[in-house]
């Protein structure tokens, strides 16, 4: 089973993500933590990506297609996965058509996503500045947000609303995959 997660950045992809990869018994991976690795590399590549995050950018489309498309090659992913942070443009969606079902989208407010983002445990990122997390929202609204139409209209989105507590959502999540 192939699971796609979209969200606002602390919206709770990532504890969700997880939650259900332990319930289904498949992997969960984000291409922000495949980008956060690719940064600490001393190459171009790593200085680049390491700059465009810190910034609060977008990877560039082909770029970002590229680096995923590669990185599920793994042997861990052939069974299925429940990926977090991608497609985040209509760009990419188009690019990636894997065969998932189900477009989960964990709908929360911008005020309630700051919220989390700026309590979040001693946030030492560098990519949490708050000219990056504005940046970051921003960029939500204006590339993210067509993406999810473009999964509303091929039938594959499914909205939960993330503003319950974490249990109440990963049943609703659950429910909406038949689990
Ligand atoms: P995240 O942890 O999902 O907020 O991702 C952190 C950063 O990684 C983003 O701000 C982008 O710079 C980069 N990134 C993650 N996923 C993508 C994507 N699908 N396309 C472009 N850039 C991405």
């Amino acid at each position: 089973m192939k699971i796609i997660l979209i969200g606002i950045q602390g919206a709770g992809k990532s504890t969700q993500g997880n939650i259900l990869s332990e319930k289904l018994g498949i992997p969960y991976l984000s291409t922000g933590h495949i980008f956060r690795e690719m940064a600490k590399e001393k190459s171009k590549l790593g200085r680049y990506i390491k700059e465009t995050m810190n910034a609060g950018y977008l990877i560039p489309d082909d770029k970002t297609v590229e680096i995923v498309k590669k990185y599920l090659e793994k042997p861990e992913y052939a069974k299925g996965y429940i990926i977090d942070g991608f497609p985040r443009t209509v760009a990419q969606a188009h690019a990636f058509e894997n065969g998932a079902k189900k477009a989960i989208y964990l709908k929360v407010t911008d005020e309630e996503a700051l919220k989390r983002i700026s309590f979040r445990n001693g946030n030492e990122r560098a990519d949490e500045t708050p000219a990056a997390i504005a940046k970051r929202i921003e960029s939500f609204h204006i590339h993210t947000e067509p993406a999810i139409d473009y999964y509303r209209q091929k039938g594959m989105l499914v909205e939960i609303d993330g503003e319950k507590s974490i249990e109440e959502i990963s049943k609703d999540i659950l429910r909406s995959i038949g689990k």
